[in-house]
């Protein structure tokens, strides 16, 4: 049985650390490099199961050397091997330049990731089915996401949607899911795309539930996090702690909101649960590194009781 479904994307990441970001047509000498899986689908699946959630991923990656190092780290982080699926295309992956201001340049081929359908999830029958929380992204393609959040509401489940990469999607489309998780950019991308003016997050947020969104959840960095729905507003506070590295805190909240929310915990305890994790995972350089285990997230919470 599975109680958490995370779809999405599969990444391998590869980056090379050097003393600034070449020019188009310049090579650039560097002097580190670092190869590791992520795409946000994993990561989130992965820091939804390092968290105790009973959570599969569907993901699709290529028959190739990536593919298999994908499989090798899902399966090792406990996820099952029925989710990962082997398409035609490569597996994706991420070309990312870090110079030595952590200004970045990424680069992504998405490969395998554009053939991950909806078909594709409903294939996995009874598996993917008892399910009841089903988490999606943007790295894959927009119609899956739709198709995914169709297929959830269709069958009872709870449809959430990260929208992250910004992408236009209609007010119509967002509203099929029960919460989205958009950060600051995400959320601006979002209200424009639809119309919408607001001055600033809450506004913007409070627009989207006007038009239909259940539960507008905006991750707002060191400032914590915001929650808009028909009730009202609540904001979360974030937890204080000294940030190394903010890559993959959204990846990391997301993690922390859906294993919360398996558990059978409300909304409002998911989005601090959310936080602890986003707040742990800025602590640590690189994101896979940083998706915390739940000794990780009491640390968290004592320090900011003796803070
Ligand atoms: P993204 O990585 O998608 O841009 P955010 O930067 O908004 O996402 O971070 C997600 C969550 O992680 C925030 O809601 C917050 O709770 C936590 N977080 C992020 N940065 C910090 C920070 N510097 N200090 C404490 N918590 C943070």
């Amino acid at each position: 049985m599975t109680d958490i479904l995370v779809v999405g994307s599969y990444n391998a990441g590869l980056t090379v650390y050097g003393p600034r970001l070449p020019s188009p047509g310049e090579t650039v000498v560097c002097d580190g490099f670092d190869a590791g899986p992520g795409g946000k689908g994993a990561n989130q699946a992965i820091g939804a199961k390092r968290l105790g959630a009973n959570a599969a991923f569907v993901t699709k990656v290529g028959d190739d050397a990536f593919g298999r190092e994908a499989r090798a780290t899902l399966l090792a982080e406990g996820l099952p091997e029925w989710g990962i699926l082997v398409g035609q295309a490569p597996t994706g992956v991420a070309f990312i330049l870090v110079d030595t201001t952590a200004e970045n340049m990424i680069a992504i081929a998405p490969g395998a990731n554009l053939e991950l359908t909806t078909h594709d999830v409903l294939s996995l029958g009874e598996r993917a089915r008892s399910a009841n929380i089903v988490l999606v992204q943007l790295e894959c393609t927009a119609a899956l996401a739709t198709g995914i959040a169709a297929w959830a509401r269709a069958s009872g489940k709870r449809p959430i949607l990260n929208p992250a990469p910004a992408r236009d999607l209609t007010v119509k489309e967002l509203s099929q899911f029960d919460i989205i998780t958009p950060n600051e950019t995400e959320l601006r991308s979002l209200a424009t795309c639809n119309g919408i003016t607001g001055r600033d997050p809450m506004e913007q947020a409070a627009a989207l539930v006007r038009a239909g969104v259940p539960n507008v959840v905006v991750t707002l960095g060191q400032n914590g996090a915001l929650w808009l729905c028909a009730a009202g507003a609540r904001h979360f506070p974030a937890y204080p702690v000294q940030a190394v590295d903010t890559t993959g805190a959204g990846d990391a909240f997301n993690a922390g909101l859906v294993a919360a929310l398996g558990n059978g915990d409300p909304l409002g305890v998911a989005i601090d649960q959310g936080c602890r994790a986003g707040a742990f995972c800025v602590t640590r350089r690189g994101v896979i590194n940083g998706l915390p285990h739940p000794d990780d997230l009491r640390n968290v919470l004592e320090a900011r009781r003796s803070s």
